[in-house]
């Protein structure tokens, strides 16, 4: 599942492509993928896309509708897309045509009057209703080969009604280091455990998790209670270091990830622990040891994470 680094990685690449531009119509092809918002639907038509970026794993497109009349004000609404295993973000050329795994598709213009004469929403096994006459510069696709990615249409009220939303704990980077390893003091339980909890400190996933467990010198295992506050600061500096360093890097591909130029990470290549089981530690030649904790696969050096 594409981490913190990853999906700021698919933002960062994103925007250049999406900002600016104005939403003509609007085809969902898989209908479970729009989780939330369908009411919310013909607003998009002629809605300019201000925005792409990033909260937790989640990635968020802020967009501004057309207004209807001069006496109605556009309004702010929030496309949030969960990636989840498979998801992917892509603007293609018209020349692209949505494949089995393209989800939701957005048509993009680059004149509001343009998107506005264009709109329209399609729905699954729906009849084609916008106007062919204007076809649109570019189109986004949502695709997600295993369907537990998710698209809500959001007005900033619903963001802040949304249980999920509102439990996410703090950004780590956008926070100290103090501040995240008071958070994780907080937490009873295995440091791996508190790490993975997105109510804690948010966008930590497996990878980076093992990462900077690995860089910190401590065991996936041990209780938070038994870890004394200078070693739990020093996590909350390196799980900052770990992210930040793949960030650089564009994130890490295993399997399916891709940023929104279709490009792999590279961060992968410097994996300290993640999926290391059985090879020599980097630091002391131990073989690394494979487990399981907090239910994944975990690997880590007996010798120097204690
Ligand atoms: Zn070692």
């Amino acid at each position: 599942m594409p981490e913190l680094p990853e999906v700021e990685t698919v933002a960062r690449t994103l925007r250049p492509q999406v900002q600016d531009r104005y939403i003509g119509k609007t085809e969902i092809l898989f209908a479970r993928t729009l989780q939330a918002g369908h009411d919310l639907l013909p607003l998009l038509t002629g809605a300019k896309i201000v925005n792409a970026r990033r909260r937790a794993k989640v990635l968020l497109l802020d967009v501004l509708t057309a207004a209807a009349s001069r006496d109605v004000n556009s309004e702010p609404l929030i496309l949030a897309f969960h990636l989840k295993m498979t998801g992917q973000l892509f603007v293609h050329g018209l020349e692209v045509e949505p494949n089995k795994h393209t989800k939701i598709v957005f048509g993009l213009h680059s004149e509001q009057e343009q998107a506005l004469q264009a709109g329209g929403v399609k729905l699954a096994a729906q009849t084609n209703t916008g106007s062919m006459d204007n076809q649109p510069q570019a189109r986004l696709f949502f695709d997600d080969m295993r369907t537990f990615g998710y698209c809500r249409i959001m007005r900033p009220k619903d963001l802040q009604d949304w249980a999920f939303w509102n439990k996410l704990g703090l950004e780590p980077l956008e926070h100290s280091a103090n501040e995240l390893a008071e958070r994780f003091a907080a937490k009873k339980g295995r440091i791996k455990n508190v790490l993975l909890d997105q109510e804690v400190v948010c966008g930590i996933g497996n990878i980076y998790a093992d990462e900077a467990l690995f860089r910190a010198g401590i065991r996936p295992d041990v209780k938070t209670d038994a870890l004394a506050p200078s070693r739990l600061l020093k996590l909350g500096t390196e799980v900052q270091a770990v992210l930040q360093e793949s960030i650089a890097a564009c994130g890490s591909s295993i399997r399916d990830y891709r940023d929104a130029n279709g490009n792999v990470g590279a961060f992968q290549n410097t994996f300290k622990a993640y999926g290391r089981g059985g090879e020599p530690c980097t630091l002391c030649g131990t073989i690394m040891t494979a487990c399981r904790v907090a239910g994944r696969g975990t690997c880590y050096c007996g010798k120097c994470q204690k």
